[in-house]
């Protein structure tokens, strides 16, 4: 999920190699390493937190010749971030050496039966299986063990090797996980991104999953899953730097949008087996759970936001008490909670402050506290009794996007862990609900392929001055964070309200050409969102509907504009009707000229009360 380069040439290859690593460092990452070949001998250097510190142990790449080698910034799945933890990783004999991004999700039982084999293991990472099976296969053709290594792994990769033992090449292989062969004179380059290379080439091939690369200084032969080589069409990157760092699309924004799929997925499937959720390397023991009595769920923001969509499934399906907290009201509110107690805390960053004296003050009073983070190794990750990650990877953008999908997808987990150690969930339901997990990616996509209708809509509406949300249940959860998403980077003021509140107060604000967004997804109260609908288009309201395409008949005779997401288990709404209201902010903020990535008087990470 972080950054790749290699160089193959006969230029010095580390400072190539560091330069492409500080090419990539606007991702985010929590440490650097670089190994190059020189005289027989891979030379390996690492260090945890910023590249200048690696730039500074290898003096700007001087004490580390040789014109072979690999370079990675990691941000750490599997591990804390420390110096042993960081890539590359090199096999126990010292011959191979691999840098990886991504999650190998068999690495436990591949790490078992090679240390039923007697090969010895350094660090926490997943990582350091791929070097040490390839080495264990080895048997003097390189391009052999790295394709008996590969056919083992399960889980998303690019991985870039060398091996001391033909220092003639490096090979690259990838799969759900973005590589690049760039071609240079008399040397060729690989990374994750063309960013890491524009400054020496533009001539690109995009590698495809199961594709394997096999680069030398003058040549590059790619292999399909076949091992059959075939010819790569080579492409003239057009891009600047900028535009490369956020892989051809205008805004980090809309590029973390696009992940979503990606990053949904890897989020669930590292806790699915055997088509069953299993957490049971957390603190959801039966007997925990049957303990519990209250359940808190504490966040800000689009974290707290998760949370309220936390509150109603948990209920529902686990039927303990559950509220969702600010952290910042939490945190001084003399809460009532004790041993009995499950505090979720929900931060992207695991650094958010008002976050981390919330989940403290909890533990004082007793409570066991189980973390949804994105970033290991931050103080939420800790500290917390648990932690479950969100493998969003780094989001840049200032307004989440998929950290808060991952977020989501890790709350419907938690749920049907806890429900299902309760004896509340029959086997069908169970199945049902992975079933329909596991097709999100491919519905998010499908949203995602209908995106022009949200700009359609964007540009009816940009000129608003106010914009309302609406919605029941899980939809109005979601409605608090479409309507968050909108004043965040396009400030239009907005407010999202239950609909059974609108009589309430907000009716009064409704004026002829308002924009009301309802939010109709949850099929139990449509039709009472519904009604809710012809209060506001009776007042003389524009209303743009998001619901289930079954009920696209119904919804669509109602309003002025709407938009369908495909059906799925009602627990799973909220991920998907998330995608259009994330569009439909961007696409008003991009009208309105606004600076989409870092809004004005807006951190990523809110470190301070
Ligand atoms: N899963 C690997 C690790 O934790 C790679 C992380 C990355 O993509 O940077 O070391």
């Amino acid at each position: 999920m972080c950054g790749i380069v290699g160089y193959i040439g006969r230029e010095e290859a580390a400072p190539i190699l560091l330069y492409g690593l500080s090419r990539l460092e606007y991702r985010g990452y929590d440490s650097a390493g670089i190994s190059v070949y020189n005289n027989g001998c891979l030379n390996t250097v690492k260090a945890v937190g910023k590249l200048q510190n690696l730039i500074d142990l290898t003096d700007s790449g001087k004490n580390v010749p040789g014109c072979v080698g690999i370079g990675h910034t990691r941000w750490a799945t599997h591990g804390q971030p420390s110096d042993i933890n960081s890539h590359p990783h090199v096999s126990a004999s010292g011959k191979i050496s691999v840098v990886h991004n991504g999650i190998i999700e068999n690495y436990l039982e591949l790490k078992e039966m090679l240390i039923s084999e007697g090969v010895q293991f350094k660090s926490e990472t997943d990582t350091e299986v791929v070097s040490q099976l390839i080495d264990y296969y080895y048997n003097g053709d390189l391009m052999d063990a790295v394709s008996r290594a590969l056919a083992k792994l399960e889980g998303s990769y690019a991985l870039v090797i060398i091996s001391s033992e033909q220092p003639d090449v490096i090979i690259a292989a990838r799969k759900d996980a973005p590589l690049i062969v760039a071609y240079g004179d008399g040397c060729n380059y690989i990374a994750s991104d063309v960013a890491a290379v524009l400054k020496y080439t533009r001539q690109v091939s995009y590698l495809e999953d199961d594709e394997i690369a096999v680069v030398k200084a003058d040549s590059v032969t790619v292999y399909n899953e076949y091992g059959k080589p075939i010819d790569k069409a080579v492409t003239t990157v057009e891009w600047d730097i900028e535009d490369a760092q956020k892989g051809g699309y205008p805004h980090f924004m809309i590029k973390e949008i696009h992940e979503q799929p990606k990053v949904i997925r890897n989020t669930i499937s590292a806790h699915i087996k055997d088509g069953r959720v299993d957490l049971s390397d957390t603190i959801l023991s039966e007997e925990f759970c049957r303990d519990i009595r209250r359940i808190c769920i504490i966040g800000c923001g689009s974290a707290n936001h998760v949370g309220v969509v936390g509150r109603y499934l948990l209920e529902k399906y686990t039927r303990i008490p559950t509220e969702a907290v600010l952290a910042s009201e939490f945190r001084y509110s003399e809460p009532i909670v004790d041993e009995h107690s499950l505090i979720i805390v929900i931060s992207q960053s695991g650094e958010t402050a008002d976050t981390i004296a919330a989940m403290r003050e909890a533990k004082r009073l007793g409570a066991k506290t189980l973390a949804i983070v994105n970033v290991v190794g931050s103080t939420i990750a800790k500290e917390a009794d648990c932690v479950l990650y969100t493998l969003a990877g780094p989001e840049i953008a200032v307004a989440t996007t998929k950290a808060y999908s991952a977020q989501l997808a890790v709350m419907y987990l938690v749920t049907i862990a806890i429900a299902d150690k309760l004896g509340r969930l029959d086997a069908a339901e169970h199945d049902e609900i992975v079933r329909e997990l596991c097709l999100l990616p491919e519905k998010v996509e499908h949203i995602l392929a209908d995106k022009e209708k949200l700009q359609q809509y964007a540009s009816q509406y940009f000129n608003n001055e106010s914009i309302f949300f609406i919605g029941r249940n899980l939809d109005y959860a979601i409605s608090l964070e479409g309507s968050l998403k909108l004043k965040e980077i396009s400030y239009i003021h907005s407010e999202a309200y239950a609909g059974g509140e609108l009589k309430h107060g907000t009716i009064s604000l409704i004026e002829p050409k308002t924009l009301v967004i309802a939010v109709a997804t949850y099929e139990k109260l449509f039709d009472k969102l519904m009604s809710n609908v012809k209060e506001v288009t009776a007042r003389g309201a524009n209303v743009l509907c998001v619901a289930q395409q079954h009920n696209s008949g119904s919804a669509t005779d109602a309003v002025n504009n709407a938009f369908f997401i495909p059906d799925t288990h009602e627990m799973l709404t909220p991920s998907l009707a998330a995608i259009p209201l994330q569009l439909f902010a961007y696409y008003v903020a991009l009208s309105r000229g606004c600076d989409i990535d870092k809004p004005r008087n807006l951190a990523k990470s809110v470190t301070v009360e």
